[in-house]
């Protein structure tokens, strides 16, 4: 049976929206719309200490600005409340659970400082990528390497610990981008990500993946700096058995500094005369502490139509010579 298109829009609220988010929600609106799907936000603040106050009302009024409409997760109070993950704890819990009695995470209780040490180790030995890997992790404190005695004793004890993914050591992760085509990674390159953190919040991949099969996404749109999280995406889907619901990936290419040399930051509008906000920002000067204001699209007086018409032609055309679209 054929699904249903749902897709999503999943920013941290760890400051303003930026115009790279807002064309990665724009495509994912004309998706929703061109397939008679639906579009949902997702706020993904698991990450407590990069949480900005603020930023995410400051999404939600920059997606209504720019008519981008939202279909579920957007409603105060409404049976469609803003998804939040902070408020779903318990459901990534159970499934970290679930993966650790299926043999595939495992208890690391490793401090910063063995870490540390085993870092130190690897550079010293001149190996190129210092990872906690299948490599690695033989020499390192977790629950594949301590006696099960042990490791029960740490538990109840209260010892602080991370969950992390057992990535297994010789297996090719692929998948077929929507723009990308192809994607094939040896896992040998997967390093053994936490999936819960030593506070008890999951990591972005583990609730990630989590909400992606329990909103029933269909298609996750997002920028490329996660393609190289997608292999990784893959394994969970495959250990958590959704391998057959998983959604198809499309990594957008991002919107570059003028010079192609990354990420087109605040910086770079300021220098070249044109705002990358939306809305009006007030932000705090990370050097100073001093307030700061950062003009938007709607102060500088563009209409949101003109705005978003513009966005959709970085990286797109229609191939005929209309420039206008509603
Ligand atoms: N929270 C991630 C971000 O802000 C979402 C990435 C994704 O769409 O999977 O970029």
């Amino acid at each position: 049976m054929e699904r249903e298109v749902r897709v999503r829009f999943a920013p941290s609220p760890t400051g303003p929206l930026h115009i790279g988010g807002v064309r990665t929600a724009l495509y994912n609106y004309l998706l929703a719309r061109k397939l008679g799907g639906k579009m949902l936000l997702r706020i993904e603040d698991t990450d407590q200490n990069r949480f900005v106050p603020g930023a995410e009302q400051y999404i939600m009024d920059s997606l209504r600005w720019c008519g981008i409409e939202i279909d579920e997760g957007i409603e105060q109070g409404g049976p469609h409340a803003p998804y939040r993950q902070s408020e779903r704890k318990p459901m990534y819990r159970q499934y970290a659970d679930q993966l650790i009695n299926d043999g595939y995470a495992y208890y690391a209780f490793d401090t910063p400082e063995e870490l540390d040490a085993m870092r130190a180790r690897l550079t010293a030995a001149k190996v190129p990528n210092p990872q906690y890997n299948s490599i690695t992790r033989t020499q390192m404190r977790n629950s594949l390497t301590l006696p099960e005695t042990e490791v029960q004793q740490l538990l109840e004890s209260n010892t602080p610990y991370v969950i992390r993914l057992k990535v297994p050591r010789k297996e090719e992760v692929r998948f077929n981008d929507l723009i990308r085509g192809w994607v094939v990674v040896h896992s040998s390159s997967i390093d053994d990500k936490v999936l819960m953190k030593s506070d008890g919040m999951p990591t972005y991949h583990l609730a990630n993946i989590v909400d992606d099969h329990l909103m029933e996404i269909t298609h996750v749109i997002r920028g490329e700096e996660w393609l190289p999280s997608a292999p990784l995406h893959v394994l969970l889907y495959r250990y958590l058995g959704w391998e057959s619901t998983m959604p198809q990936f499309a990594h957008l290419p991002l919107l570059l500094k003028p010079d192609g040399t990354g990420k087109l930051s605040k910086r770079d509008g300021d220098k070249l005369g044109f705002p990358v906000f939306p809305l009006e920002f007030h932000g705090t000067d990370s050097e100073t502490g001093q307030p700061t204001v950062s003009s938007g699209y709607r102060e500088s007086g563009y209409l949101p139509d003109a705005f978003i018409n513009f966005l959709a032609f970085l990286g797109w055309n229609p191939g005929t010579q209309q420039e206008l679209f509603t």
